[in-house]
C-alpha cells in the first residue's frame, strides 16, 4: 500500500454494525472510532460477544458495516465492490481465522497457494512460493497431506502460512492460538512477532492476557465499543520493564 507515513493504515469513524430486525435488533459494533498506524501490533481483548470478530471481519473486508466510515490507507473502502475488496485483500491483507478454514478437498500446498491465484502468478510459481513458506514453518513433509490428516497445531500453522504467502502488510488474526497448546502457541506468536519487527501491521484478537506482551498496544472492547486503549512500551535491549505509555480511558 502506498501512503504518506503519517496516514493511519486503518481509520474507523463511528463504525456501526447491526444484526436482526425489530425487537431482535442489536448492535455488534456501536460506534467504533479507531486509528491504527503502520507497524503497530494491536491486541484486542474483551468478553465473548463484544464484537471482536465482527470488527476483524470488517477490517478484513469480509463484511460491511451499516454506518460509519472505514478508511484503509486513507481511502474509503466501504462502498467498493466485493470484487475490489477481494483484490485489496489478495494484495495487502492476510487473515488468520479462529477456526482455520482450510479448504477440505485441497491438500496442504494447494491450500497455501490459494491466495496467490488473484495475483496472476503462474501455477508453478504459486506452488514454489507455497513450498517455500511451508518450509519456514517446518511443514515441508506435510505438503501433500490433506487437512484432515493434520493435528490442530499443524492445521493452524498451515492456515498462517496461507495467510502470509502473499506477503501482506496488514495481518489480522482472530484468536490464532485459541485451540493450541502453549508450545504451538509460542511458535505462532514468535512468527507474528517477527512479522511485526519487519514493519508489518498486526491486529490480533486474543483471550489470553499473556499474549498481549507481544503487542505494542492493547485495546479492550465491551458491548460493541472500545472500552480501553493502552500503548505498551516495548522492552529495550537494556531494559526489561514493560509499562503503558498512556491510557485513553481510566482503567480500574
Ligand atoms: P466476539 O468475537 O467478541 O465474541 P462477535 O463479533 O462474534 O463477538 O459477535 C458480536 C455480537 O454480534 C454478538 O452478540 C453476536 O451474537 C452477534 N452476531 C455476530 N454475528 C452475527 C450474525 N451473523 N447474525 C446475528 N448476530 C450476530
Ligand atoms: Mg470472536
Amino acid at each position: 500500500m502506498v501512503s504518506n507515513k503519517n496516514t493511519p493504515v486503518i481509520e474507523l469513524r463511528n463504525l456501526t454494525k447491526r444484526y436482526g430486525l425489530g425487537a431482535s435488533e442489536h448492535y455488534a459494533l456501536n460506534g467504533v472510532d479507531l486509528k491504527i498506524k503502520k507497524g503497530e501490533f494491536v491486541a484486542i481483548m474483551g468478553p465473548s460477544g463484544c464484537g471482536k470478530t465482527t470488527l476483524l471481519n470488517i477490517l478484513g473486508l469480509l463484511d460491511r458495516s451499516n454506518d460509519g466510515e472505514y478508511l484503509l490507507d486513507g481511502k474509503n473502502v466501504e462502498r467498493l465492490s466485493s470484487h475490489r475488496h477481494a483484490i485489496i485483500r489478495s494484495k495487502h491483507i492476510g487473515i488468520i481465522f479462529q477456526n482455520f478454514n482450510l479448504v477440505p478437498r485441497l491438500n496442504v500446498i494447494e491450500n497455501v497457494a490459494l491466495p496467490l491465484t488473484y495475483k496472476g502468478v503462474s501455477h508453478t510459481k504459486r506452488l514454489e512460493k507455497a513450498s517455500e513458506i511451508l518450509k519456514s514453518f517446518h511443514l515441508s513433509e506435510r505438503e501433500y497431506y490433506m487437512p484432515w490428516q493434520l493435528s490442530g497445531g499443524q492445521t493452524q500453522r498451515v492456515a498462517i502460512a496461507r495467510a502470509l504467502v502473499n506477503e501482506p502488510s496488514l495481518i489480522l488474526a482472530d484468536e490464532p492460538t485459541g485451540n493450541l497448546d502453549s508450545k504451538a502457541s509460542h511458535i505462532i506468536m514468535r512468527e507474528l512477532s517477527d512479522l511485526h519487527k519487519r514493519g508489518n501491521t498486526i491486529i490480533m484478537v486474543t483471550h489470553n492476557p499473556d499474549l498481549t506482551s507481544y503487542a505494542s498496544r492493547v485495546i479492550t472492547m465491551l458491548d460493541g465499543h472500545i472500552a480501553t486503549d493502552t500503548a505498551m512500551r516495548k522492552p529495550k535491549k537494556d531494559s526489561s520493564i514493560k509499562r503503558p505509555l498512556h491510557t485513553a480511558k481510566e482503567e480500574k
